[in-house]
């Protein structure tokens, strides 16, 4: 069973069809969240992840500012900006998508949360000290995160003394192991903060127990281009060029 696993899209189509594009044929998508914010096109983003075989996906915290399930009060100005044009646009049948998802989704082994397991809306999970606190929070022996748009991998191993951190390579495997817990996050698809500018997705494979991130180019210009004559937020435009 080949599953794509992506979030962030924000909105960026022309990320996610490249994104799609390289990843063939897949059994089923999984999403992490934040569909929408920042980027020009919110309605044909959640309009085309319902194409997608078996899709799932988890509420994001950008998702719920913009439906009003939290207060944006918690993003910075431009963040906000973004926000609120989304909301303004976004056709009733999207808005009412975005209400249906929920924080966290259990597939079989595997527990999707945009944040973090201990707090699926906001937590970032970057570092060594906060992995381990969410290991104990972990019901399943895999917890699949975004949010902090960059493909990062955490384990803890059987005998529960140590967290490792690995950042992932270009489709290089990494291998599930029995006993061993994982948080593992695929980056962004459609704004990447590890200053590598391309999408980020990444391949599970529940048969092989194998798992994999993938980086993909895709048109950025014409995606800044769109952002640039809706007069949203300049930066968000100018992030895309150098993955931040
Ligand atoms: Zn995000």
């Amino acid at each position: 069973m080949k599953t794509l696993i992506i979030s962030d899209i924000h909105a960026n189509l022309n990320a996610l069809e490249a994104v799609l594009a390289d990843a063939g044929e897949v059994n089923q998508v999984w999403c992490l969240g934040d569909l929408v914010g920042y980027g020009p096109q919110p309605n044909e983003c959640i309009e085309r992840v319902q194409t997608l075989p078996n899709f799932e996906c988890v509420i994001g915290n950008h998702d719920a500012a913009v439906i009003g399930q939290i207060s944006l009060t918690a993003f910075n100005t431009e963040a906000r900006t973004s926000a609120e044009w989304t909301q303004r646009i976004l056709s009733k049948d999207n808005e009412q998508f975005l209400q249906n998802l929920s924080k966290v989704v259990i597939k079989d082994v595997v527990t999707l949360v945009h944040g973090s397991p201990f707090d699926p809306i906001w937590e970032y999970v970057t570092d060594t000290y906060t992995a381990r606190m969410n290991f104990e929070s972990m019901e399943t022996p895999l917890c699949f995160i975004g949010h902090s748009h960059l493909p990062i991998h955490f384990r803890l191993e059987e005998n529960g003394e140590h967290v490792f951190y690995e950042v992932p390579k270009n489709g290089e495997p990494v291998i599930i192991k029995k006993n061993v817990k994982y948080m593992l996050n695929p980056g962004s698809v459609g704004q990447p903060r590890d200053h590598d500018p391309r999408a980020s997705y990444a391949i599970f494979d529940s048969e092989e127990k194998l798992w994999q991130n993938f980086r993909v180019e895709y048109d950025i210009k014409s995606v800044q281009e769109k952002i640039l004559n809706l007069e949203l937020p300049r930066r968000h435009a100018a992030r895309l060029a150098i993955g931040y």
